[in-house]
C-alpha cells in the first residue's frame, strides 16, 4: 500500500507514453507500474503523467531600463506551478567588482523566503576578475555548476572580450563549471545602434535592423571556437533564429562541445508584430525573427539539433513598457513566459512539428542533464522527486493574460489557442497547484538545489 497513487494515466515511460500507475512515498517516486493501490488514489485517466517542467532561464525582479521585471520568486513560483513547472534556474547579479560567491548568498537571501518551488541559480558575471576566478572552485562546492557570461551589452559593462572569453572558459573547464552564453555581437550591435540613434530612428522597428540574425549566428560560431580549443562545456541560451540554431549544431558535430536553448517566443512570435503602436510589447533580446527564421527553428527542435527550451521569463507590465519614450535603447526589454512555457511546447506535439519525446527531452530531462540535476529532476524514476504534471491533452484553452497568474497585464500570446493543459502540479509529492483550487503550495516551500557537474555524456 502506497501513500498516494496517480491511477490509470498515460505515464512518461522511456520516451513515450505507457498506460500505468503512478506511485508516490512521501518525496519521493515509490513505482510505475500496474494495479497499483494507495491510501490515497486521484483517478488520472485520459491525462498524461509527465515529470515536472524544469525552466533553465527565469529573471524574477530583474532591474531592467529603469524598471523591475513584475514577478518576484513567489509570483514566479505560482505562475510556474500553474504550467507544470517544478523547478527554475534564474540568475545571481555581481555588483562592482565582488566575486561569485557574494552575489550568491544576496540572492539565495532574497529567494529562499519567498520560493515556492524548488530553484537553483547560475552565478552571473560581467567583471571576470581575480576574486571570481579564486572562487570558482567554491562555487562549485556551493552547487552552483554554471557560469553566466555575455558577448553583447558593452555598454552596461556586461560584455567579455576575446582575452576574457579566453581565461573564463580555461579557468571553468578546469572546474568542471559549464559556462552558459548569451550569443549576440556586442561590438556590431552597438554599432548599429549607434547609428540609428545618429540617424533618429530607434522605433521598435530598430530592434531587429539593430540586432539582425547575423550577430547571434557570429557569436555562435565565435564561442564554438572558444569551447573547442579550450575544453570547456558551453551552453547557448536564447537562440533566437533558425540559422543559430543550425550553426550550432554543425559546430557541435564537428566536435565543439555545445548545448543550445530556445524559447517559446521565438517559436511563436515573429517580427512582424514589432511595429507601432504595441510593438514594443513584443520588445526582448535578442528579438522575435522572421517566419522563415522561426520554421527552421522548430524543424531543429524535431531533429534535437537544439535541446533544450526555457523561457527567459522577464516580464514588464504595460505601464513599465511605455515609459521606453519611442526609444528601444530605453525600453525594459523581456517577456513572460513561465506560466505558459510546457503548454506553449506541448502545443507544439499536439500540431505536430516535434515528437512528445523531444518536447518532454526539451523541458525537463534535457535541462536536467545539462544543469546537473538528473535523474533527481527530469525524470519519473522510483526513488527520485515526485514532481509531475498532470496533463489533459484534450482541451483547448485561448491564453489569456486574464486567467493567469503572472504579475503583467497582458501576454504576447494573448488569443492563441493552445490545445492541451496543465491540472495539476506535485512538488515533492505534494499537490502545489490544481486547476479547481489554484496554488496550494507554500512561501518558502521550495528548496535551493545543489547541483551536480554538467553530464559530460551530454556533449
Ligand atoms: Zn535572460
Amino acid at each position: 500500500m502506497f501513500e498516494l497513487v496517480l491511477k490509470n494515466g498515460q505515464v512518461f515511460w522511456e520516451d513515450s507514453l505507457i498506460a500505468a500507475d503512478l506511485a508516490i512515498n512521501g518525496e519521493k517516486i515509490a513505482a510505475v507500474g500496474f494495479g497499483l493501490s494507495g491510501r490515497r488514489e486521484i483517478d488520472v485517466s485520459g491525462r498524461w503523467v509527465l515529470p515536472g517542467a524544469i525552466d533553465a532561464h527565469t529573471h524574477f525582479s530583474l532591474p531592467f531600463a529603469g524598471a523591475i521585471s513584475a514577478d518576484d520568486f513567489y509570483s514566479g513560483s505560482i505562475a510556474g506551478a500553474a504550467g507544470g513547472v517544478t523547478t527554475f534556474i534564474d540568475f545571481t547579479a555581481q555588483k562592482g567588482d565582488e566575486g561569485v560567491l557574494e552575489s550568491l548568498s544576496r540572492r539565495k537571501a532574497e529567494a529562499d523566503p519567498l520560493v515556492g518551488i524548488d530553484y537553483s541559480l547560475h552565478a552571473c558575471i560581467g567583471r571576470y576578475n581575480k576574486t571570481v576566478e579564486e572562487q570558482l572552485p567554491q562555487l562549485a562546492a556551493e552547487g552552483v555548476t554554471s557560469l553566466k557570461i555575455f558577448m553583447a551589452y558593452g555598454k552596461s559593462g556586461l560584455m567579455q572580450n576575446d582575452a576574457s572569453l579566453l581565461k573564463v572558459l580555461s579557468a571553468c573547464r578546469q572546474h568542471g563549471i559549464l559556462i552558459t552564453v548569451h550569443a549576440e555581437n556586442g561590438v556590431i550591435i552597438d554599432a548599429l545602434t549607434d547609428a540609428a540613434t545618429e540617424a533618429g530612428e530607434l522605433g521598435i522597428e530598430a530592434l531587429p535592423k539593430t540586432r539582425p540574425v547575423f550577430t547571434e549566428v557570429e557569436a555562435i560560431r565565435r564561442i564554438s571556437d572558444f569551447a573547442r580549443h579550450t575544453g570547456c562545456k558551453v551552453y547557448v541560451v536564447h537562440v533566437s533564429s533558425g540559422d543559430g540554431a543550425h550553426t550550432l549544431w554543425g559546430e557541435r558535430v564537428n566536435g565543439s562541445p555545445l548545448a543550445g536553448e530556445t524559447c517559446p517566443q521565438y517559436l511563436y512570435l515573429d517580427d512582424s508584430m514589432l511595429v507601432p503602436p504595441d510593438g514594443h510589447l513584443w520588445g526582448c533580446c535578442p528579438p522575435i525573427r522572421s517566419k522563415p527564421q522561426q520554421d527552421l527553428l522548430w524543424k531543429c527542435l524535431a531533429t534535437g539539433e537544439i535541446a533544450v527550451i526555457a523561457t527567459d521569463h522577464c516580464p514588464f507590465t504595460r505601464a513599465d513598457k511605455n515609459t521606453w519614450n519611442n526609444k528601444i535603447t530605453s525600453l525594459p526589454m523581456g517577456l513572460p513566459g513561465i506560466e505558459t512555457f510546457p503548454g506553449l511546447v506541448l502545443n507544439g506535439v499536439h500540431s505536430e512539428k516535434l515528437s512528445l519525446k523531444r518536447a518532454v527531452r526539451a523541458i525537463s530531462e534535457n535541462p536536467a542533464r545539462i544543469f546537473g540535476l538528473y535523474p533527481e529532476k527530469g525524470s519519473l524514476i522510483p526513488g527520485t522527486d515526485a514532481d509531475v504534471m498532470i496533463y489533459n491533452p484534450d482541451c483547448n484553452t485561448p491564453i489569456s493574460a486574464r486567467s493567469m497568474h503572472m504579475r503583467t497585464d497582458y501576454s504576447p500570446y494573448e488569443g492563441l489557442a493552445c490545445r492541451g493543459r496543465n491540472e495539476m502540479t506535485l512538488l515533492r509529492g505534494q499537490i502545489v497547484f490544481n486547476q479547481a483550487e489554484g496554488w496550494k503550495g507554500q512561501k518558502g516551500g521550495g528548496k535551493f538545489l545543489k547541483r551536480k557537474a554538467t553530464d559530460p555524456d551530454f556533449f
